[in-house]
């Protein structure tokens, strides 16, 4: 794993539960076997996912943490934060972006992923699109500029550079991250979010044969791409240090 070799700590901003680990599950498994610490910001709670019609929002939330935790856990994820937005409820405004921004600040990641903003030949979920772009925003150059939210540097904290965002779900990804070695324990991770998984596994017609269809289509996917690896995340990586040593040279 050349490419995250030298990253210490890594965040994940994820627009819902269960996002982080179709994403990058594989690649967070890795960090944490490296010896990295990665945490986990989950921007909305999840209270309209599923299908199900027996399934309320009050139900909803509950279970949805409670199972993304159960997923961190599997991967060894060090702490994961809820900012409790409503599902759907996700705005590009001072208070989604303030919260990230703060916890950005608090938790110092040499990385971040997150969803791709940016798509033109197919939909991307509203709070998807949010999350992508805000967190962008919120990485660069809100997080590192002082002046953005002096409040947090009233309170200790100081302005954070983080030097490259991953972004997850790209047209054009430019990163294979080689997961053959965890594939089982992402997919051990995506069987911890019961309420959103349990009619895909009726279908598949169990967990076992669930696992084996959630790997053959992230198989065909990354061969579209042209991954180099049988069982791969891909990525496409913006580099924000290398974009501000290129803006400064200009200048
Ligand atoms: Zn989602």
């Amino acid at each position: 794993m050349q490419e995250l070799e030298p990253v210490q700590r890594a965040l994940v901003v994820s627009p819902h539960p269960d996002d982080a680990e179709f994403g990058c599950g594989g690649t967070v498994a890795r960090l944490v076997q490296a010896g990295k610490e990665v945490f986990y910001l989950v921007a909305t709670n999840g209270d309209k996912g599923g299908r199900d019609t027996d399934m309320t929002s009050e139900y909803l939330l509950n279970a949805r943490q409670e199972e993304q935790q159960r997923a961190a856990d599997v991967l060894g994820v060090s702490e994961v934060v809820f900012l409790d937005f409503g599902d759907g409820e996700l705005e590009d405004d001072h208070a989604f972006r303030r919260q990230l921004v703060y916890h950005i600040r608090r938790l110092k990641p040499d990385i971040v992923f997150t969803t791709d903003p940016f798509r033109t030949s197919f939909y991307i979920h509203r709070d998807h699109r949010m999350t992508g772009l805000v967190t962008l925003d919120a990485v660069f150059p809100y997080a590192r500029d002082r002046l953005h939210y002096p409040e947090h540097i009233a309170e200790g904290m100081d302005g954070h550079n983080v030097d490259e965002i991953f972004f997850w779900g790209s047209e054009n990804p430019d990163t294979f991250i080689d997961i053959g070695d965890v594939t089982d324990m992402k997919i051990k991770s995506l069987l911890a979010h019961t309420s959103q998984m349990q009619d895909w596994i009726k279908e598949a017609g169990g967990e076992e044969a669930f696992g084996e269809r959630m790997k053959a289509m992230s198989k065909r996917m990354m061969e579209n791409h042209n991954s180099p690896y049988e069982h791969s995340e891909a990525f496409r990586r913006y580099g924000i240090r290398r974009m501000m040593k290129e803006m400064e040279s200009n200048s």
